[in-house]
């Protein structure tokens, strides 16, 4: 079997089941990378959702017995809604990082990632494959650096020439010793747009981020958001974008290729007030589909609370008064105290000073009266 005639073919079919870019490198340890993970993890930047053995991280051959090839693939996803909201004055919205718009882009990458699977079975029975999208134990982004993809810019997104950084990635090992690709040049120059845009100087040394600090991490934990970031997620609800939409290389790039991939605006922009009162049930029947929606309701709802205090909503004072009461969630019910401190009044002074008397939780109590002294003069 000729393995260029394959690759070629698999070129030509990636394009047929809608893969807008792929690359191919070898299977050889990523060298540098595990030097950049050591030194992540001795500055303590992880995120903690990262596989923790990074020999695994950086050696495909730990993962596929006989890995000769990785094959990376990309898909475009649009960086504009092509519907608006309708939105009443007064309306209160939060914000879907461009990443969590359409389908959860792993069940997308993976149904790409298994036809290209089966096409390369019905051309070498014997092929051992492997595939994985961001969960896997690989980097996506160092495999799709090193097959060409594009260059991993300052913002720490693959950056393409094609489509800049609003490309899903997701990466095949495999045994067939494919011929590689070359790696794009790096086209960041003296550009530091990304990190100046930065809400929370998350990015740090040109290329590595502090995940600590960044408010896409941030958005996706479960506990209470230390203090110091609340006032800068602003209505981010799930990840965030400024350092993608700060970059020019994104300018102008907005592909709507495939219809999985297509926003709806009420969803990934939803008003505030109504995700507080969310069942279970109904938030996976509206929000189940999204990548965002990983974490559960809870996280969203959180950020949901501290987007209405960065609005300073007095119109959701009723709601987070509720929330103090009834919400069995700590975490939930002391970012609704310290949102009603944010958002001030006398109603808020008041339901505060209610839920001081019968709160039992010291991670609320602490943050009612952190709240009740935003109301000192
Ligand atoms: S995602 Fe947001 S917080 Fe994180 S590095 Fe980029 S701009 Fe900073
Ligand atoms: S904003 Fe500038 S430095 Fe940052 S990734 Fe884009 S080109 Fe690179």
């Amino acid at each position: 079997m000729d393995v260029n005639k394959v690759k070629a073919e698999i070129i030509e079919y990636s394009k047929e089941i809608g893969i807008d870019k792929i690359g191919f490198t070898t299977a050889d340890p990523f060298i540098e990378l595990k030097n950049r993970l050591i030194r992540q993890q001795e500055l303590g930047y992880q995120s903690g959702f990262e596989e923790p053995d990074i020999e695994k991280r950086v050696t495909p051959t730990l993962l596929l017995e006989g890995a000769n090839s990785i094959i990376s693939i990309a898909l475009a996803y649009p960086s504009k809604m092509a519907n608006r909201v309708e939105s009443k004055k007064g309306d209160r919205r939060g914000i879907y990082a461009r990443a969590s718009w359409g389908m959860d882009y792993h069940v997308v990458l993976k149904d790409r990632l298994k036809k290209l699977e089966n096409f390369i079975l019905s051309k070498m029975p014997d092929a051992l494959i492997k595939s994985m999208v961001d969960t896997g134990e690989l980097s996506d982004r160092a495999v799709a650096v090193r097959a060409g993809i594009g260059w991993s810019g300052k913002n720490c997104a693959v950056i393409t020439p094609e489509f800049g950084s609003y490309v899903y990635i997701g990466e095949m090992i495999t045994n067939i010793p494919f011929e590689p690709d070359q790696p794009i040049e790096d086209q960041c120059g003296s550009c530091t747009k990304c990190l100046e845009a930065c809400p929370t100087g998350a990015l740090v040394q040109g290329g590595q981020i502090n995940a600590q600090h960044c408010i896409s991490f941030l958005t996706q934990t479960k506990g209470l958001i230390p203090d110091e970031f609340r006032n800068k997620i602003g209505n981010r609800i799930y990840g965030c974008d400024s350092c993608q939409t700060a970059c020019p290389h994104n300018k102008g790039k907005n592909f709507h290729f495939h219809e999985e991939l297509e926003p709806d605006p009420e969803t990934v922009k939803p008003k505030l007030i109504p995700l507080l009162k969310l069942s279970n049930r109904e938030f996976k029947t509206r929000f189940g589909y999204l990548a965002g929606s990983w974490r559960g309701k809870r996280p969203i709802q959180r950020n949901a609370i501290i987007a209405l205090a960065h609005f300073k909503d007095r119109s959701a004072v009723p709601e987070l008064a509720d929330i103090l009461e009834k919400e069995a969630s700590p975490v939930v019910r002391g970012t609704a105290a310290w949102a009603l401190g944010k958002i001030g009044g006398e109603q808020a002074f008041k339901v505060l000073i209610k839920a001081r008397e019968h709160e039992k939780d010291q991670d609320v109590k602490n943050e009612i009266q952190k709240a009740l002294h935003f109301f000192q003069p």
